[in-house]
Order: structure tokens, then sequence, then C-alpha cells
């Protein structure tokens, strides 16, 4: 079984460019999912949250493309195969797990 975890391109693009980390100690941070308390400020050390130059939307954007080309034949592959079972990835990552969970049961 090969498990393919699926989410709207637009709903990772907002995943990734919401993606913040400390200069000081490089805690990670969403500013929609996981926000520090003070806006732009880590929790832990009080550093500059800053963001990646390649989380902003165009790198990001050009990422998502190159993955998908590359990935799509070993998608292709193991759908042919019957081995495929696509996971909603959408939802929380409790969510999420539990469906894998659960069609990993059901594999084995
Ligand atoms: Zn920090």
């Amino acid at each position: 079984m090969v498990a393919l975890l699926e989410v709207d391109r637009e709903e990772l693009i907002d995943r990734l460019t919401g993606r913040r980390i400390c200069d000081g100690c490089g805690a990670n941070y969403h500013v929609e999912f996981n926000p520090p308390e003070e806006n732009g400020v880590c929790d832990g050390c009080g550093d500059e949250l800053i963001q990646r130059d390649d989380d902003d939307e165009k790198t990001v954007r050009e990422r998502l493309d190159v993955f998908d080309e590359n990935t799509q034949p070993v998608v292709d592959h193991y759908d042919d195969e019957g081995e495929l079972v696509r996971i909603d990835g959408h939802g929380t990552p409790g969510e999420v797990w539990k469906a894998l969970h659960a069609e990993i049961e059901a594999a084995t």
C-alpha cells in the first residue's frame, strides 16, 4: 500500500506561505494555524520571526509545480498497480492521521 495525502493547491499555498521561523532559536510558527502570542515575535526566546525566502508565494508555486512533475509518474505507477490509497489531507493533523491509520489497519 502507498498512501497519497491529497491537499488542494490553494490550501497548500496558504499553509506554506504562512510559515514563520524564529531567527534566534529556529522555532516554527504559522500566521494562521500556529501563531505566536505576539505577532512576529518568538514565544520562546523573544527574537524576530522571519519568512524563509523560499516560502514566498511565487517560489512556493514553483516548488509545487516541480513536486507535481516529479511525483505524478510515481502516483500513476502505484495507481496502475492498484496499490495507491488516497487520503484526504485537509482537516487537522489528528484527523488526517486517523484516516491514514484506518487505511493502514485495513491493509494489514
Ligand atoms: Zn525563538
